[in-house]
């Protein structure tokens, strides 16, 4: 991500330069397309109708091509939630590291109208949203293992990760029809973990998943085995040290027999738009 090149490879909307919310964040898609965009690491947004689904976000790392005139738009990149006012918006942390959470979403309380963060893990004594969250905002925390609560619309599960000893998910979420799925650093039994949400759905529309390649740590064969199980047309790496890493990631997962399509994004705030059941528009 050290170059900021747009590589367009898929579909990438240009000329959406326009300051409004609506335009900013994917006004005019129809129930059968969603909006993805790649902003950093593992800070992933899918618009799905009314809803912005906001996950890890952070402005602390991979932010060397962020500077003081970097416009601050989505599409560069960067949150400003005025931009995402009239949406519902839905914010989650997958865990406490600092590669993805950033106590800087919690200013944009008051900012939203409708706006609800989603915590995975529980924190003692107090739990962030006790602590961070006050009247302006809806705020929920996902304690305990494969967790899941209803919330504005939404069903969302977690399946859990202890990998780093601090408590860490992976997300499944569930509107309307559209299924995502937010990996995190989940790193635990994939096999019974995928099998218990496959229970649930057996289905994922859009897929986050960690883009390391190789065999020693189970990245690679995750993402493998989510794409297996699920009917996963779209796998969009993220996690990864640069584009040639990723490139390699994409390689090997098509080696491992999987036809689903993966991208690599490397733009900050490259966007994509995803068609329910596969293929771009
Ligand atoms: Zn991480």
């Amino acid at each position: 991500m050290r170059t900021a090149r747009r590589i367009l490879t898929y579909v990438l909307i240009a000329g959406l330069a326009s300051t409004t919310a609506s335009a900013q964040t994917g006004s005019g898609l129809d129930g059968d397309h969603a909006a993805v965009w790649y902003v950093r690491q593992a800070v992933c947004v899918v618009r799905l109708g009314d809803a912005l689904l906001v996950f890890d976000y952070q402005e602390a790392v991979g932010m060397d091509d962020v500077t003081a005139a970097t416009p601050r738009t989505l599409d560069h990149g960067l949150i400003n939630p005025e931009d995402i006012s009239d949406l519902d918006v839905f914010v989650f942390v997958t865990h406490a590291h600092g590669d993805h959470y950033d106590p800087v979403i919690f200013e944009w309380q008051g900012e939203i109208e409708n706006l609800t963060y989603v915590i995975g893990w529980e924190e003692q004594p107090q739990s962030h949203c006790e602590r961070f969250v006050g009247a302006d905002a809806d705020c929920l925390t996902m304690g305990g293992l494969r967790a899941t609560t209803k919330v504005g619309g939404l069903q969302v599960y977690t399946i859990d990760s202890d990998h780093n000893d601090i408590p860490e998910v992976a997300y499944l979420v569930r509107h309307d029809d559209w299924v995502v799925y937010h990996n995190g650093d989940y790193m635990a039994d994939h096999v019974a973990d995928y099998a218990y949400l496959k229970s649930i759905n057996d289905r994922i529309d859009v897929a986050f998943v960690s883009g390391l390649p190789g065999r020693r740590w189970p990245h690679l064969a995750r993402a493998v085995h989510l794409a297996r199980e699920f009917a996963v047309p779209e796998l969009f790496a993220m996690h990864f040290r640069d584009r040639e890493m990723c490139e390699t990631f994409v390689a090997e997962v098509a080696a491992d027999g999987v036809t689903a399509e993966v991208h690599c994004p490397t733009a900050p705030g490259q966007r994509f738009v995803v068609m329910k059941g596969g293929g771009g528009q």
